[in-house]
This record gives structure tokens, sequence and C-alpha cells, in this order.
């Protein structure tokens, strides 16, 4: 009796097991897929990657970090590898906010970005110094000028904030606001969404022109092909990056809401603006 319930228990707990292992064994964990990478940028790899691998580089990171998927990196040996020196793939200008850091976002690691970030990612002289150090001196082979949906900076803008040092930032991406068109007395404030969003991404495609106008050495390493300089927006609500098409127009006319404007005439695409230059 009791030597028979002992083997009931187990034969039990043997098909529950099963039953577990059978009804599991096509799931799959995201942390399966994830990869223990002690793996840095060497003087050897970055001379080996172009402009174009760097770029993929960066998209599969973030699709690894949309799908939960991030690398799992033993830093203590990354510091101890990088410690001699550094020799980063790209460089990336980008936003302050708390939710854009680039090394999550792509998923990488220490020693495989530099980053460049203001409010608003617009490019000074100073920052255009930084990214010419990242490219001219340190090897880099692309710089990705990233902006981002509900950014401060561009609400602000949009508001014409005056406050403090904050207005030298208004100042910085104004110009962005003349590209976009609304409607006759349409909000052109923070509360208008597609408003700001479409400034955001005119914000990142004058940056990249600012980039080639007023700096020598990134232009020429462009012209050689030695570099790419590319546009970027992340969405904080998604974590997907979406890389701007360099073929894209700069500027943007929203049309009126539906109903709101009697107009016999088609919906107006997105035109090309070259005026007013952004300094
Ligand atoms: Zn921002």
């Amino acid at each position: 009796m009791f030597i028979g319930s002992k083997i009931k228990s187990a034969l039990l707990v043997l098909s529950i097991s099963l039953l577990l292992s059978c009804g599991h064994k096509e799931e799959k964990k995201p942390e399966d897929d994830k990869i223990l990478s002690t793996e840095v940028m060497t003087k050897e790899i970055q001379g080996k990657m172009t402009p174009a691998q760097v770029l993929q580089r960066l998209k599969d990171g973030n699709s690894r970090f949309l799908d939960g998927i991030s690398t799992d990196r033993d830093f203590g040996y990354q510091i101890k590898k990088t410690s001699a020196g550094q020799y980063p793939g790209a460089v990336i200008l980008s936003c302050i906010d708390s939710r854009t850091s680039s090394e999550i976002i792509f998923d990488q690691g220490i020693g495989d970005l530099f980053n460049v970030r203001i409010a608003g990612n617009f490019a000074t002289p100073e920052i255009l110094g930084s990214i010419e150090y990242a490219c001219k001196v340190a090897g880099s082979k692309l710089v990705v000028v990233i902006g981002h949906n509900h950014c401060g900076g561009v609400k602000g803008t949009c508001d014409n904030v005056q406050l403090g040092n904050i207005s030298a930032i208004v100042k910085e991406i104004k110009p962005a606001l003349d590209f976009v068109k609304t409607a006759v007395g349409e909000e052109r404030t923070s509360k208008n969404h597609e408003f700001v969003e479409a400034v955001a991404k005119v914000n990142v495609q004058l940056t990249i022109k600012e980039i080639l106008e007023k700096s020598d050495i990134l232009r020429e390493m462009k012209q050689a092909g030695t570099i790419d300089v590319v546009g970027a927006m992340y969405n904080i609500e998604t974590g997907a990056v979406e890389f701007i098409n360099a073929a894209d127009p700069i500027g943007k006319t929203l049309e009126s809401p539906i109903g709101e404007h009697h107009s016999a005439e088609p919906a107006k695409e997105e035109h090309k603006t070259e005026e007013p230059k952004k300094h």
C-alpha cells in the first residue's frame, strides 16, 4: 500500500514533468538567444569595416534591442581590452533625453560608439570638432544624427521658450520651424503633435546639411567614401530606430484636418524647400 502510493506519486511527478516539458518544448525564451560578448572594437576590426557595415551593425543592434535579446556583455573584460585605445565604429549625435542612450538602443558595448549629446541634437563648431575628432583622428566610419519623437528641445522651440541658457538651444533649433508648412490658423506649437514630429525630422536633416557644409574635413571624407553621414529618428514609444532616406526632401506641408477645409485640390505632397538656410 505504502510502496504503491509512492510509485503512484513518482508516476504523477513524471507525467507532470513530461507534460510540462512537452508543452514548452517549442517555446524559446528571449535570453536563449543572448550572446555573451567579450568582443571589443580593435584597430583591425575598425579598419576593415565600411560605413555601410557599421550602419548594418547598428541596425542589427536595434533589432536585438527590440526583440529583447540585447547582448550580455562582460564589461570588466571590455574595460581591460579598451584601456589601451579606442576604435569606435560610429559617432552618434543625439539628444540628452534619458530615454535615448545610444549604447542601449543600438545594443553596443564599451568602446563601440562615440557619443555627442545635446538637447535637440544640433551642431555647433565645438560639436563639429568632436565629430571631426571621432572620424579623422580616431577612425570612425559613420556619423549618425538621431532625433526622437516627443523631444522637449523641439517642443520648447515650437513654443518659443525663453528661459536662461535654454534660449540658446531654442535659437539653434528654430530654423527647422520654417520648413514645416501648416494651413492658415493651424496650431504651430507643442500642442500640435504632427507639427512637432515634422520639425524634429527637419532638425535632423538640417543638422546633417550643417555638418557637411561647415566641416571641410567631414565633407571631404564623405565625398571620398571614407565615412557616411546619416540621419535617424528614434521612437521612444516603441524603441525602434528609423533611418531617414538621404533623398527625402527637407520640409513638409502638413495636410489640413479632414473636413475642416473644402478644397478640390489633391492632397499636398512633401515638397523640397531650399530656403531659408539654418544659419
Ligand atoms: Zn530630445
